[in-house]
């Protein structure tokens, strides 16, 4: 949990600073939108604590593209309800956010090199909007997301954050939500579920490289070896944690929220870079 002290420490940080702070979220199951638990009260403490921005640009494991960075330019970027088989009440939720097709179109250009290209079909997916409705509830910043190409590397991500770090100094904050550890082939289901060994293992691993600053080695699947494969199967939950480290630097604080482990398999570990100038 995200404590009083930290969220008053971190509300202080803010203030100080004109660069944007980075956020990673752990969203986990879409159901963390309509119920009153851990996750949900941490992003909404969160949210009263972050400064508002000019825009946030999101970063989500759902929105998957091969060959190309895409980044969506629409003016109303639409609610989409990716996920099937859940209560109708998540199916009702609609996050109204404007979008930001000036900035969006910059973003585009700023990762030319990085096969950006922009795109107006995308909108906001569950990884976006389940964790904005908490951080932001009035809906009122104007937010759009960019994808994760998998048919790149590990690497390839962190280099997509450090391009995109300069939109801190603008006004823009980069949010990125997947999970740290995510293998639903190995759910337990159940309140209180033990955790898999190779769930905490890489939690840890994936914590304290994060604290060493050491993102080669986050970024590198030969270290990371057999861990990273049984943590993540496929990478695309994990890929948008590298966004955020690559978009931090030497000058940024990191504070670790939401440490847990659920399901058994998935990590909803969360952090925030903060400026220490
Ligand atoms: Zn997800």
């Amino acid at each position: 949990m995200i404590t009083t002290t930290t969220l008053d420490d971190l509300k202080s940080r803010f203030c100080a600073s004109d660069r944007m702070p980075l956020v990673f979220l752990g969203h986990g199951s879409p159901m963390n939108a309509v119920e009153d638990g851990p996750y949900s009260r941490a992003w909404r403490d969160l949210g009263r604590t972050l400064p508002k921005p000019q825009a946030i640009l999101v970063v989500s494991a759902h929105w998957m593209t091969r060959g190309t960075t895409l980044v969506d330019v629409s003016a109303m970027p639409k609610t989409i309800h990716d996920f099937y088989g859940f209560p109708d009440s998540l199916y009702d939720i609609q996050y109204p956010a404007p979008g930001a097709p000036d900035l969006a179109r910059d973003v585009a250009a700023l990762l030319a090199s990085h096969h950006g290209a922009e795109d107006d079909t995308w909108g906001l997916d569950h990884g976006a909007w389940t964790v904005l409705k908490f951080l932001y509830p009035d809906a009122d910043v104007p937010v759009f997301q960019v994808s994760i190409d998998m048919a790149r590397g590990l690497e390839y991500q962190l280099e997509i954050g450090k391009t995109l770090s300069q939109l801190r100094n603008q006004g823009v904050l980069i949010l990125g939500s997947g999970n740290v550890v995510h293998n639903l082939q190995r759910i337990r289901w159940g309140a209180g579920s033990q955790p898999h060994d190779f769930a905490v293992e890489f939690d840890q691993v994936f914590a304290d490289r994060l604290t060493q600053r050491d993102m080669a080695h986050l970024a590198d699947p030969t270290a990371l070896g057999a861990l990273l494969q049984a943590a993540h199967p496929t990478v695309d939950h994990y890929m948008p944690a590298l966004t955020i480290a690559g978009a931090s630097d030497t000058r940024d604080d990191l504070t670790f929220m939401t440490d847990a482990i659920d399901l058994g398999s998935v990590s909803m570990r969360s952090f925030v870079f903060h400026s220490s100038e």
